[in-house]
């Protein structure tokens, strides 16, 4: 049984890697901005990224590669056997098996793939917001809405691996359309993006005025534009942010009404924005839930591990899993 685990988030633009003992103390990190070239097929160029990673990790603290324990959250559908099915933000990686190329480049035995939202999911669960919590939903504010789903005690992963991709729940019928091919997809509307193209949206109807005039067109406000003015009492950018709860608390009020959660764990970028967006969304939560006051308090709280929930989650993956 090791006594420390890597734990690796590979996302979008970066891949987080963490060192971690078997307490969920983070030894050491690295980041590395993520590959997007295609070159020797599925996955080769990420794979490199990440064997430098473990192999700096090993260096510095004296570990053996090929024993080492090492946990990978991917965002897109993980198949049980660790292959990545498809990754609709990460195109290059689609296909690729990490524990094959990771075992073929450094001779890696002991690596194990995950989703990244239930691979935070089960971070939080066992160091963060979920703790000692058997029944919750992780729910990842990124650039797309990830999401893992710990049910008496267990990570729901379903038939094949694909279990808890609540970003992709449609929550308006025939709405914005989504990258997975979907329109009306929850992460079109409470995410990171789903900010940005409400912003974009509603600064093209003339309903952002100042924001708009301050940033020389509708196309220039970003999503940060909003929630910055949003911090500094700006009351259009005040009312976006509430729509954007309002979105938020539609997809938790689905979640309970399917598996009568009581514990919602908010992650990802946007909830730096949590101030903004948890006190209205909990309030439109009342309103939205089948039943509410039928039922116990339902929580909603910001992540206890921030931007590590992804690569703790993946060490505790590689320390739940290896045999
Ligand atoms: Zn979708």
């Amino acid at each position: 049984m090791s006594e420390v685990a890597v734990g690796l988030d590979v996302g979008g633009t970066k891949a987080l890697a963490v060192l971690v003992s078997r307490d969920g103390e983070i030894l050491d990190e690295l980041r590395t901005s993520t590959p997007h070239d295609a070159e020797g097929g599925a996955g080769a160029a990420t794979a490199r990224v990440l064997a430098e990673q473990v192999t700096t990790f090993a260096e510095r603290h004296g570990l053996d590669v090929t024993t080492l324990a090492i946990g990978v959250g991917m965002p897109g559908m993980v198949r049980r056997d660790g292959r990545l099915a498809f990754a609709p933000n990460l195109q290059t990686v689609s296909g690729a098996s990490f524990p094959e190329l990771l075992r073929d480049s450094i001779g890696a035995t002991a690596v194990f793939m995950e989703n990244d939202g239930n691979c935070a999911a089960l971070g939080e669960y066992a160091w963060g917001a979920g703790r000692g919590v058997d029944n919750f939903v992780m729910v990842t504010l990124g650039t797309g809405i990830g999401g893992g789903i710990i049910a008496n005690g267990a990570l729901v992963r379903g038939r094949s691996g694909f279990g808890g991709e609540i970003g992709h729940m449609a929550v308006e019928a025939r709405g914005a359309l989504c990258g997975c091919g979907g329109y009306g997809c929850w992460e079109r509307y409470a995410s990171g993006n789903g900010l940005a193209r409400l912003a974009f949206e509603w600064a093209s109807e003339g309903r952002l005025p100042r924001l708009t005039a301050q940033r020389g067109g509708a196309q220039n406000v970003r999503g940060e534009d909003v929630t910055t003015a949003a911090r500094d009492g700006d009351d259009e950018a005040i009312s976006l942010m509430n729509e954007v709860a309002w979105w938020l608390a539609r997809g938790l009020a689905n979640l309970v009404a399917i598996l009568d959660t009581g514990h919602f764990v908010i992650g990802g970028g946007l909830s730096a924005a949590s101030d903004q967006l948890l006190p209205s969304a909990r309030e439109y939560l009342a309103e939205l839930t089948f039943g509410y006051d039928k039922r116990p308090p339902i929580v909603v709280v910001p992540s206890g591990l921030t931007v590590h929930a992804g690569a703790l989650g993946a060490a505790r993956v590689a320390f739940d899993r290896q045999a």
